[in-house]
Formats: C-alpha cells, structure tokens, sequence
C-alpha cells in the first residue's frame, strides 16, 4: 500500500499551530514526528500548536540548545527534541530515542539528519515557504498507518 502524502497550506502562525492541533487526537505513544524545513520556517511554531492541544500548560521554546525537553500533556508525554546542533548520527544515541518513544509522542526539529536513527513508520511533516512573509506549506509524508488519522489535518496535495 503507498504511503501518505498531504498538504495544509497556512498564512499565519496561529493556522500552522491549528494544523498541528488537529492532528493532536489522532496522536499515540510512539509516535515520531520528523520536523523539517528552514530556519524559521514554522517547525517551533507547528510543535507549540501540537504541545496545547495536548494539554500541556507550560510554553513550548525552541530545544536547539539543550536538545531535547519533555512537556507533559493531559494523556500523553510530549518529547520536543531539536537536532540541529548533533554533530553526528552517532550522538543519537545520547538521546536514549527508545526510551522516549516508549513513553511519550517524539518531535524532532531537523529530524532528517538523523533518519537512520528513526523507525519506520515516522511521519515527516516538511515546511515550505510559500509566496507571502506568512505562507506556509506544511506536507506530511509518512506510511500507510497515517492515511485515515491525517484525514481532517491536511488534503490530498492541491496547493
Ligand atoms: P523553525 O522552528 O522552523 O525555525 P519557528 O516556528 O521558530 O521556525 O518560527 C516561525 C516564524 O515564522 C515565527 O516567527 C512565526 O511567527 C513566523 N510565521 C509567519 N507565518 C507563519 C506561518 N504561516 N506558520 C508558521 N510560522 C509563521
Ligand atoms: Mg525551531
């Protein structure tokens, strides 16, 4: 079966974290989500949208420094991790990646530096610049397992 690709396209922060509270309840444990796309392009921004609809109650801020925090939602565990600064896919290990899928939902900013670290079955939501300061496009790639649960969060790719 192929997999899945959608696309939401937003022109304000306030619609990138809407994006991401709607594909909040269809989120369990295990989940990883691979955050990718340029500086400044809305990852940070996706990942605060998806941490209060969650029911997290502390502000959401970048990781890049300390590399990972943990939130604590109303049923689940939000990981928030930011790659960037990991000079290799070795220190991956640091991150101790098992443990936190096995506890929580997994966001990684930049994740695709260290996709061989990931398992299958990850979503990659990429963010694109689109025409205006504010446009956004925001596609999910990921496996079948996400089909039914993006349906309601982005389209079948139109934008
Ligand atoms: P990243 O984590 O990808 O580096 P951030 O989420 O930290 O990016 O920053 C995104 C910036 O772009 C914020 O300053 C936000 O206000 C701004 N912005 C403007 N339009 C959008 C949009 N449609 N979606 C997301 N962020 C937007
Ligand atoms: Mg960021």
């Amino acid at each position: 079966m192929a997999g899945t690709t959608r696309c939401a396209c937003t022109s304000s922060v306030e619609q990138t974290r809407a994006v991401a509270a709607a594909l909040a309840p269809h989120l369990r444990v295990g989940d990883v989500l691979v955050l990718t796309g340029d500086l400044g392009a809305g990852k940070t921004a996706f990942t605060q949208g998806l941490a209060v609809a969650l029911g997290v109650d502390e502000p959401v801020t970048s990781p890049t420094f300390t590399i990972a925090s943990q939130y604590d939602g109303d049923a689940l565990t939000l990981h928030h991790l930011d790659v960037y600064r990991l000079d290799d896919v070795a220190e991956t290990l640091d991150l101790d990646l098992p443990d936190l899928m096995e506890s929580g939902v997994t966001v990684i900013e930049w994740g695709e530096q260290i996709l061989e670290a990931l398992p299958d079955g990850h979503l990659v939501v990429r963010f694109v610049y689109g025409e205006g300061d504010d446009d956004r496009q925001v596609w999910f790639d990921g496996g079948p397992v996400w089909f039914d649960r993006l349906d309601g969060v982005a389209e079948v790719p139109a934008c």
